[in-house]
């Protein structure tokens, strides 16, 4: 399982910044916010299609239901 932070990335829940974390576990991937413990599950990694920017994907948010 990896961790890393998402630079710049605003929580939907609490709207702070820099606390949300995206979570790789073999195949699943999905994000938590570290601040008010938001999870929210990735379908698809972000496009990489600027490979230079990999530190500072920005994350597709789904809209809740
Ligand atoms: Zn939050």
């Amino acid at each position: 399982m990896k961790r890393q932070f998402i630079a710049g990335a605003t929580c939907p829940e609490c709207g702070q910044v820099d606390k949300i974390q995206r979570v790789i576990d073999d195949d699943k991937q999905w994000m938590e916010c570290v601040a008010c413990g938001l999870v929210r599950d990735l379908d698809q990694p972000p496009a990489a299609a600027d490979a230079t920017d990999a530190n500072e994907q920005t994350v597709t948010l789904k809209p809740r239901r």
